[in-house]
């Protein structure tokens, strides 16, 4: 059982504990890696060594940004991938070389760090009071110096309720809070999947209940995982679980 908690490991647990139980608890082999989770690995590796390139003062070239997603994806090609609907290991080189090419010219961020790992306490917002003995890890995409900036690869933007309620950008905003005694800007960056492949960013404002909110959800999730609570939660999770097979000979 991992020491600490993270955001995946937050959302896992919530979206499907028995997931998160093969993958965490047991630490079970995938029966099978998707591509779409690859292809978000190699855009993020690119974007990380693109963000650097602009904190060193010496912005990659468009072409330089695509071949490193190029040698990225090739890396995460390396093993089979299960492709969802008509995608194939050309169509998404294809699809991220033209993500981040728009990226790259829509991009205005002041660069503080790129793949930033933070580690905090879990308190109560309000009283400091801790909740649980284990601390939350993450790593932020970016950091400027008004705040975070998250990177997703997807087929459409979570629209305003979801996004209310994000408990990644609420993670991420009592972390950041934590340390700077401030609350941060965030700043949603989309890379969409669509026949027309654009980038769209999207400014999500986090105010202290929201704080309260996540910590509440993690701590709920700490107990949860204490006490060995996991079960199956069949639904629309489970076209992409890495654990199909072993999940229908549970228990
Ligand atoms: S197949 Fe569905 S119910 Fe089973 S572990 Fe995976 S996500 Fe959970």
């Amino acid at each position: 059982m991992p020491d600490y908690l993270s955001v995946s490991q937050i959302t896992l647990y919530l979206n499907c504990s028995l997931h998160y139980y093969f993958r965490y608890i047991e630490e079970r082999e995938p029966e099978r890696h998707f591509a779409a989770l690859a292809f978000g690995k190699a855009i993020h590796s690119a974007l990380a060594s693109f963000h650097e390139s602009l904190k060193d003062g010496k912005p990659l070239p468009v072409e330089e940004f695509q071949r490193l997603f190029r040698a990225d994806w090739a890396a995460e090609t390396t093993e089979p991938l299960y492709y969802a609907n008509s995608d194939t290991p050309e169509s998404l080189l294809e699809l991220g070389q033209t993500l981040l090419a728009e990226y790259a010219q829509v991009c205005r961020f002041e660069v503080v760090e790129a793949e930033h790992r933070f580690e905090v306490p879990l308190c109560d917002p309000d009283t400091g009071e801790v909740l649980c003995d284990k601390p939350l890890v993450g790593i932020y995409d970016l950091v400027t110096p008004e705040g975070i900036v998250e990177f997703k690869t997807a087929k459409s933007v979570p629209d305003a309720g979801q996004l209310a309620r994000h408990l990644q950008l609420s993670a991420y905003a009592y972390a950041f809070s934590f340390k700077e005694r401030r609350m941060p800007t965030l700043m949603f960056v989309h890379l969409l999947k669509l026949k027309k492949p654009r980038v769209e960013m999207t400014a999500v404002v986090r105010e202290n209940k929201h704080l309260q909110f996540f910590t509440r959800c993690a701590l709920a999730v700490a107990r949860g995982i204490e006490a060995n609570i996991f079960a199956p939660n069949p639904g629309w999770g489970c076209a992409n679980c890495e654990y199909a097979r072993v999940c229908g000979e549970w228990p």
